[in-house]
């Protein structure tokens, strides 16, 4: 538990949260400020951030969790469409640094838009070079 961190408040009861599912190692509750209503937050019990940092095993419980809610986000809400989103560090939008998915029903008449303006590669070269950047990087791991 790191004694600043919100969401480890959260999982001692030291603050409220609306709980829709829990396991040994998993909580999940109600974001307060959802970009859609039933927005759930997915969060290891333990305190763990940023994903690069976090344990396989951890991740493999989480995103688990992330597919039951999005299923009862879909038969609860009758969702049209489910949106996945995990932030990483400030730059990235990330608010509370203990790793988390987010879990949002969308539906088509929700004007919830993100923002995500798709810019280009100056040439498809240039785009091959960062894919073979990530590909030898991948070989250091
Ligand atoms: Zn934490």
């Amino acid at each position: 538990m790191s004694e600043d961190c919100v969401f480890c408040k959260i999982i001692a009861k030291e603050l409220p949260c609306v709980k829709v599912y829990e396991d040994t190692d998993v909580l999940a509750f109600m974001d307060i400020g959802p970009v859609a209503k039933g927005h759930t937050l997915v969060v290891p019990k333990q305190h763990v951030d940023p994903i690069t940092q976090t344990p396989a095993a951890t991740l493999q419980k989480l995103i688990v969790v992330v597919q039951k809610i999005a299923q009862a986000q879909t038969r609860a809400f009758k969702a049209d469409g489910i949106n996945v989103a995990q932030a990483n560090g400030r730059p990235a939008g990330q608010m509370v640094p203990h790793i988390h998915f987010h879990v949002i029903p969308r539906f088509a008449a929700d004007e919830h838009h993100r923002n995500w303006t798709p810019i280009k590669y100056d040439s498809s070269e240039e785009m091959a070079a960062y894919g073979l950047k990530i590909a030898e990087a991948l070989k250091q791991l």
